[in-house]
């Protein structure tokens, strides 16, 4: 169920990647949701357990809101996040509202949508191709997260998944 889950967020993130981010690393995730009809917006009056959040409202696009007060590979990632919630729910004219608290990731991490939006996330920031090519060079998980824009724990995280790193 789960891989199943991350398989099909890392083949939209792939599809979508290829489809409005042809530029390489580091993706912008923020270029990429504006092209793909998303309007972002960072914000300081989001309470600060509040990561991020997508709202669609009536005949409006969908809005990605950011904490402004997030450092700038949590916003990366984030976003990253929330374009996969939109991606999950497809282009729907339905009013909804996607809330993501900071002290809720970890006790969502069963949950299929927020199974889906990390892995689309990671998918979408650290394409499988590029971070296999990067890897080559032996570079440390560190500076490969610098080239990637994300935090240094992501990275680790995705070498792994990838079966580059034990
Ligand atoms: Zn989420």
């Amino acid at each position: 169920m789960t891989s199943e889950i991350k398989t099909e967020a890392a083949r939209d993130a792939a599809k979508l990647l290829s489809e409005v981010w042809p530029t390489g690393i580091p993706v912008d995730p923020i270029v990429v949701a504006r092209r793909a009809g998303l309007q972002v917006l960072e914000t300081a009056t989001l309470d600060k357990n509040i990561l991020g959040a997508l709202i669609k409202n009536p005949d409006q696009d969908p809005i990605i809101m950011l904490n402004e007060n997030d450092g700038l590979n949590r916003k990366r990632f984030t976003c990253a996040h929330e374009i996969g919630h939109f991606v999950r729910r497809g282009d729907t004219a339905e009013p909804y509202t996607t809330i993501d608290f900071r002290d809720r990731l970890s006790s969502l991490g069963n949950d299929p949508e927020e199974v889906y939006a990390n892995e689309f996330a990671a998918c979408l920031l650290m394409p499988a191709d590029q971070v296999r090519l990067q890897a080559k060079e032996n570079l440390g998980d560190l500076e490969l997260a610098i080239r990637f824009g994300v935090s240094r724990d992501a990275m680790q995280f995705r070498l792994k998944n990838l079966g580059l790193r034990p």
